[in-house]
């Protein structure tokens, strides 16, 4: 989370007055630990109570509203201890029937011409308001305002919260930070009154504009600080020119058992320009699964070789790092010593590993996190890949790219990025793109089937196993939480398909077994030696077994479409036609919309697009693994005009050199000292 510092006058929270042991114990356990934490929990959301006129409302809308009281209640019992409560009331002229269900208890403080508060919904063709609250007390403000709501814990109410965080609000001073010049400029508050109003607003205006310079201001300050590092690295006089021999290039080239593809040439050829040149280079390389971009990293990595440097690649699941250091060594023979450093590489091979490396004699090492752990050095690096980059965090790619601090960055990603969010978040980065996969695939077909059709998915699935095809079931579980419940679907999964399909050879896979258990079955799936693989989705990324040709997800409504384009992209990897069957019944209409765009297209852009369009950013790349920036009030994708003039303020403000003038001293040394290095994640 990208934490701006908003206090000038700290202080500790233990400090605030009237704050007990207890209570400073329920802070910390939702997370709240300073000062600054405390008045940055803003509400989770805001009721709006505020009083309406009647006629004004629209239908079924809920409303808040005053009245008389001119009927005496009357009280129907039904059921088991269930009530309505009628009165009937002149609301704003309209005379409106005022139902409660199941509150039978209202009926002795209503009063005859008595004005109340209620709210409740307004069924206006029917002059009724199906009421939840009422109010006697028509002096109770909190409940007849636009009230903010606060998540709160067992021991901490909503009322004692908000009096603590409006104390702390008032005894603190706030760092306004925006330069004076950019909020008449886009006419923004100050922060002061900012933060105020987002505890506070009485109004839903006053909440927008609130919401408008905080979220400005957030990426204000993470732009400048993208800004200056980008400015770091630029003028840094370490950039490397890496001096290929093309010839040796070429003729590993010329070895490939394929021909590259127009995208992948082009990509080989801009990322060869940048390695040439004397900056270093910050390339995102996309493509859609399948598109071969493993093939394009090796080239790079060999044209390393031959200019004396190593090159590392990280990605970010050990099955998928295994299997790149498997077609690494397949593609480059004995060209290239291609090491493989994971969790599960330990003790002695782990030492002589890390000395081979440090001396020299390992030219690329692929690996997991294993590879940016602080004992990990190499000799002379002078390129980093990322694999599926969208999942790591900025941090880790920050602390990979110092490892080597020469180095050239290329991140490749199957999840197509809007170029210009892309630029935005990280920066300024160059983008090659292969839009074409190899020729001769087929377009996946996709169909669409309810659970109802099992069975006949099953029979489909039996005739392109007699055809000498592979198969994959998938189940697909949300990988960070594979409890054991999912894993006992998986194997009852498993345990069926054993019956239903008793020539097949069926293997499983998922989260809980260890890496060499996983690995296993992998290599006897790539080898054929399993026809069907029921797995969760841990096979969703880079995974390779060209034979693969059906697929069948299993609840894939609980996916979104880019999970499930990466999915399906594990078959289609050969001549052979395949087909990817989701099996879903899903309730929401978004639900049923996603199924239908998947039988639909198979590109990975037009996918992204309508992704993107039906979720937020944080839906579609998952925002705790995607490595983009999480902000706490600014959205990139629905305030991305924002984000894009933050940028270019921020980008004005360093490239004018105004930035490192006497002015803004205070505010960069805050962002020296408190940004440049932190996490964004
Ligand atoms: P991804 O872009 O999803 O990482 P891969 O690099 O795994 O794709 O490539 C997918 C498959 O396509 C691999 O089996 C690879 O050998 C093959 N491949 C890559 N480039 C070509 C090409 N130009 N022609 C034919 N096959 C190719
Ligand atoms: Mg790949």
């Amino acid at each position: 989370m990208t934490k701006i510092n908003l206090i000038e006058n700290p202080y500790e929270l233990k400090d605030i007055k009237g704050l007990g042991p207890k209570r400073l114990q329920i802070l910390n356990e939702m997370n709240i630990w300073s000062i600054q934490d405390l008045i940055l929990h803003l509400p989770t959301r805001y009721e709006d109570n505020t009083l309406i006129n009647l006629n004004e409302a629209e239908d079924e809308a809920i409303v808040t509203v005053q009245g008389e009281v001119y009927s005496s209640p009357t009280v129907a019992f039904f059921g088991r201890n269930k009530s309505k409560l009628t009165v009937h009331m002149m609301i704003n002229g309209i005379a409106v029937k005022v139902i409660y269900f199941n509150q039978p208890y209202l009926k002795k403080n209503i009063q005859l011409h008595q004005s109340v508060i209620i709210k409740g919904k307004w069924l206006k063709h029917k002059q009724e308001i199906n009421g939840t609250k009422m109010i006697f007390d028509l002096s109770h403000h909190e409940d007849a305002q636009f009230t903010s709501i606060y998540r709160v814990k067992e021991g901490l109410k909503q009322k004692p919260l908000k009096d603590m965080i409006q104390k702390t609000l008032k005894d603190v001073t706030i760092h306004e930070w925006l330069p004076l010049d950019l909020r008449q400029k886009y006419k923004l508050e100050s922060l002061n009154d900012t933060l105020h109003a987002l505890h506070s607003a009485k109004d839903k205006q006053t909440l927008i504009k609130a919401r408008r310079t905080f979220a400005f201001t957030e990426f204000f300050m993470f732009e400048l600080r993208m800004q200056w590092l980008n400015r770091l690295e630029k003028t840094s006089d370490q950039a490397v020119e890496v001096n290929y021999q093309l010839d040796l290039v070429k003729s590993f080239i010329d070895a490939l058992p394929f021909e590259l593809t127009e995208g992948q040439k082009t990509s080989v050829n801009e990322i060869f320009r940048d390695l040439k040149a004397p900056i270093r280079m910050h390339r995102l390389l996309q493509g859609d699964v399948g598109s071969g971009k493993t093939v394009v990293a090796a080239i790079c990595m060999y044209a390393l070789k031959t200019a004396g440097y190593q090159s590392a690649l990280m990605v970010p699941t050990e099955i998928l790092a295994e299997q790149h250091a498997e077609s690494l060594v397949q593609l480059f023979g004995d060209r290239m010593h291609v090491a493989l450093l994971t969790g599960s590489v330990k003790g002695k091979k782990r030492r002589l590993l890390l000395e081979q490396l440090q001396n020299g004699e390992i030219d690329c090492l692929v690996g997991t996190h294993a590879l940016i752990q602080d004992d990990v050095t190499f000799n002379k690096v002078g390129l980093v890949i990322t694999d599926e980059q969208h999942r790591f965090g900025v941090e880790q790619r920050q602390k990979l790219r110092e490892k080597g601090a020469l180095s050239n960055v290329l991140f490749m990603t199957a999840t197509p990025i809007p170029r210009t969010l892309a630029i935005s978040v990280f920066g300024e980065m160059d983008v090659s793109s292969i839009k074409h996969l190899p020729k001769g695939r087929k377009p996946i077909q996709t169909t669409w089937v309810k659970h109802e059709a099992y069975d006949q998915v099953l029979k489909q699935l039996a005739s392109e196993l007699k055809k000498g095809r592979q198969a994959y079931v998938i189940s697909p579980l949300i990988e960070s939480s594979e409890h054991l419940e999912d894993v006992q679907n998986i194997l009852a999964l498993y345990d069926n398909l054993k019956i239903q399909l008793p020539e097949a050879k069926i293997g499983v896979l998922h989260g809980k077994m260890t890496s060499d258990e996983k690995d296993q079955v992998m290599h006897q799936f790539s080898d054929h030696d399993i026809d069907v693989l029921v797995s969760t989705t841990v096979v969703e990324v880079g995974v390779n077994v060209p034979n693969a040709t059906f697929m069948v997800i299993y609840d894939a409504d609980r996916f979104g479409l880019s999970t499930l384009h990466q999915l399906r992209g594990r078959v289609g990897r050969s001549e052979h036609q395949s087909y990817c069957v989701l099996i879903a019944s899903p309730k929401t209409e978004t639900g049923i919309e996603r199924m239908q765009i998947m039988t639909q297209t198979t590109d990975g852009f037009e996918l992204s697009e309508r992704d993107l369009e039906m979720r937020g950013p944080g839906d579609f790349f998952g925002v705790k693994q995607s490595g983009l920036p999480d902000f706490l009030v600014g959205n990139i994708v629905e305030d991305y005009r924002m984000l894009e003039v933050a940028r270019d303020e921020a980008a004005e403000l360093i490239q004018s050199g105004a930035f490192f003038t006497e002015d803004y001293q205070k505010l960069r040394t805050f962002i020296e000292e408190n940004m440049l290095h932190q996490s964004f994640d």
